[in-house]
C-alpha cells in the first residue's frame, strides 16, 4: 500500500533526526547531565557541533568520521545509532499505521534504542528510562490505545489495565525468579536489577502472555548472538554480554507482531494445530 510506504519513509526520516538526539541521551542521561544544554560538542577539543555538521549519517560520511576542528575520530556508534533509529522507526510506523498508537509506538521504540545504547556502553539500564516506560504502558492501557488489529493486553477477557499490570508483575517476577535460581546454582550474580525493571516495563506494554514470549525471544537471540561473539572472539565463558538489548529486541518484536509470534511459538512447541 502506497500510504504505508509514505508513512514508513516519513517515520524513517524523523527517526534519523531522533537518532541523533538519542546519541546525546545515551551519553548524558546516565551521567546525570542536561539533555538540552550545552549543545553537542566534540568530546576531544570541545568545538561545538555546527548545525550543518549535524546532519544524521551524512555528516559522518562527509567528515570521514573525524571532528572538523581537531581531526579526532568520532565513534562509529554515532552514525550507526542514527541509521538504526531511522530503520526501526520506519518499520515501527509501517507496522502500526496512521493510528492513535503511532506516536506511543515510536516513543516505545526510541526509548528501547536509548536503553540498548546505554546498556552496551555502561552495562546499565537507568530507572529514568525504564520507569517512565512502564508508566506510559500502564497509562495507555487505561485509555485503551493499542496496536490496531492485534489482541491487546490479555489474558482473554481481562480489562486492559489489569492485563498491563499483570504483564508488568510477570515480567519483573520472571526475571527475579530466573536471577535467584541462577545465583543459587552458581553463586554468581547473573542479572542486573535494570533487566528486571525493563522486562516489567515491556510487560506493561504487551501484557502477560506476550511478555513471556518476549523473554523467550530475548533468550534465543542472546544465546545465538552471544554464542557467535564467543566463537568469533574466542572469549571465555565468563564474558559478560548485557541482556538489555536482547530484552529490548524481544519486547519490540512482540509489540508489533504479537499475534504472528504467538501463533509461531505455539506451532513450534506443538501445543496447537
Ligand atoms: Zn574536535
Amino acid at each position: 500500500m502506497p500510504e504505508t510506504v509514505i508513512l514508513a519513509t516519513a517515520a524513517a526520516a524523523l527517526g534519523l533526526i531522533v537518532g541523533s538526539f538519542l546519541n546525546v541521551v545515551a551519553h548524558r542521561l546516565p551521567r546525570g547531565q542536561s539533555l538540552l544544554y550545552p549543545p553537542s560538542a566534540c568530546p576531544h577539543c570541545g568545538q561545538r557541533v555546527r548545525p550543518w555538521h549535524n546532519v544524521p549519517v551524512a555528516s559522518y560520511l562527509f567528515l570521514r568520521g573525524r571532528c572538523r576542528n581537531c581531526g579526532a575520530p568520532i565513534g562509529r556508534h554515532y552514525p550507526l545509532t542514527e541509521a538504526a533509529t531511522g530503520l526501526i522507526s520506519g518499520i515501527t510506523a509501517g507496522a502500526i499505521g496512521l493510528t492513535p498508537f503511532l506516536l506511543p509506538g515510536l516513543i516505545f521504540a526510541w526509548t528501547l534504542i536509548a536503553l540498548t545504547r546505554i546498556d552496551l556502553d555502561l552495562q546499565l539500564l537507568p530507572d529514568r528510562l525504564t520507569l517512565p516506560l512502564a508508566g506510559l504502558g500502564l497509562a495507555l492501557s487505561v485509555v485503551g490505545i493499542w496496536v490496531p488489529g492485534l489482541i491487546g493486553w490479555q489474558g482473554p477477557g481481562l480489562p486492559p489495565p489489569l492485563g498491563s499490570l499483570l504483564g508488568l508483575a510477570l515480567g519483573y517476577g520472571l526475571l527475579f525468579a530466573t536471577g535467584w535460581a541462577y545465583a543459587a546454582a552458581t553463586g554468581r550474580e547473573g542479572l542486573g536489577g535494570g533487566d528486571l525493571k525493563l522486562l516489567g516495563a515491556l510487560g506493561a506494554w504487551v501484557g502477560p502472555v506476550a511478555v513471556v514470549l518476549a523473554l523467550f525471544v530475548a533468550a534465543l537471540l542472546g544465546s545465538l548472538i552471544g554464542g557467535l561473539i564467543i566463537l568469533l572472539r574466542g572469549g571465555g565463558r565468563h564474558l559478560a554480554i548485557p541482556f538489555g538489548p536482547f530484552l529490548a529486541a524481544g519486547g519490540w518484536a512482540l509489540l508489533l507482531w504479537k499475534d504472528t509470534l504467538i501463533r509461531w511459538y505455539f506451532g513450534l512447541s506443538g501445543l496447537s494445530g
